[in-house]
């Protein structure tokens, strides 16, 4: 008998599930042993009876759940407390998922503040939504501050690898997760323990490197100068490439798979790996947001008290 899949998105993108299609050939081998039976980013579904009778919403009973997106609205709440009733393994697919993603830097500020700031600049009508869209939230929550998460993909996208070694996990009955490991400990390029600068350079600027050379002789790009969060953010998006992604791309780590483990402090660990090799941390521009900034849920950007 097929195994049961239901996907659903709440504050996302779409990235994720274009993820999901990138596991191309895993994606068909498996597809005999899944049955979708409820994905409204590809099959329409009404969530309460085709013309909107019911007055409780209506989710299929899965195997496996896979949710994107981070808990922005009433609506997100309402439908992930009844997905987590209706299937035996929850997994949090993405960045918005485990830990907010970007939508969740709008955690810096209050819920009125936000809106606020978003209606006012797109329309000239109303300073807030109308009645009928769903409740905002006070704040974007992760999948996991709402309801238990048995399995955690992160990145944004997600790497499609993550996801095919996820499913193939669940269906074999085993369970799965990242190793507790930096993007830096994957990552090939030279180290010296020190700043080639002593100077923070914009992303624009383009990093020291001969292309004609494989990424194992490029130096480390924070000690170039340049903002890379490799030091404190969870290894996992390498997949079987020689290099974790933006490395390859020789641009700096922008946090994406989130903190190491659950309880790291990113913030205060990546001010000391700039410190340790010479660089000055109090010239990084906006900070808070910068280290925070896949990372909003969980308390991590929170308004700031007023002055
Ligand atoms: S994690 Fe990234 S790709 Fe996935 S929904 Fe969020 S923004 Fe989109
Ligand atoms: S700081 Fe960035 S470039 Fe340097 S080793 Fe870590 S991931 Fe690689
Ligand atoms: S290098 Fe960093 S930002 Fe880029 S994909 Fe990997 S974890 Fe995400």
């Amino acid at each position: 008998m097929p195994v049961k899949v239901l996907e659903e998105w709440f504050n996302a993108c779409s990235g994720c599930e274009i993820s999901i299609l990138n596991m191309g050939d895993a994606l068909v081998e498996m597809l005999s042993e899944l049955e979708f039976v409820h994905i409204p980013v590809l099959m329409d579904h009404k969530y309460y009876g085709q013309t909107g009778e019911g007055s409780q919403v209506e989710i299929p009973e899965a195997d496996i759940a896979i949710v994107s997106g981070g808990i922005r609205n009433e609506e997100h709440k309402e439908l992930l407390e009844e997905i987590r009733k209706k299937c035996k393994t929850l997994i949090a697919l993405g960045s918005c998922a485990t830990n907010g993603g970007i939508p969740a830097l709008a955690n810096m500020w209050t819920k009125d503040e936000a809106l606020k700031n978003i209606y006012s600049t797109i329309t000239t009508d109303s300073a807030s939504p109308p009645d009928r869209v769903p409740a905002w939230l006070d704040r974007v929550f992760a999948v996991d501050e709402i309801v238990k998460v048995d399995i955690y993909i992160p990145g944004c996208p997600p790497h499609p690898k993550n996801i095919a070694d996820a499913l193939t996990a669940v269906l074999k009955g085993e369970s799965w997760s990242l190793p507790e490991r930096s993007v830096c400990d994957t990552c090939p390029t030279i180290r010296e323990k020190k700043a080639s600068s002593g100077t923070i350079k914009r992303s624009l600027e383009n990093a020291d490197f001969d292309p004609e050379k494989p990424i194992d002789q490029m130096r480390c790009l924070m000690e170039q100068g340049f903002i890379c969060l490799g030091p404190v953010t969870r290894a996992g998006c390498r997949g079987d490439s020689d290099a974790p992604r933006c490395i390859k791309a020789r641009i700096g780590c922008r946090g994406c798979f989130g903190p190491i483990r659950k309880g790291a402090r990113p913030m205060v660990d990546m001010m000391g790996a700039w410190s340790s090799i010479g660089l000055n941390a109090q010239a990084v521009p906006d900070r808070r947001a910068l280290l925070n900034r896949f990372i909003g849920a969980h308390n991590n950007l929170r308004p700031l008290p007023k002055r």
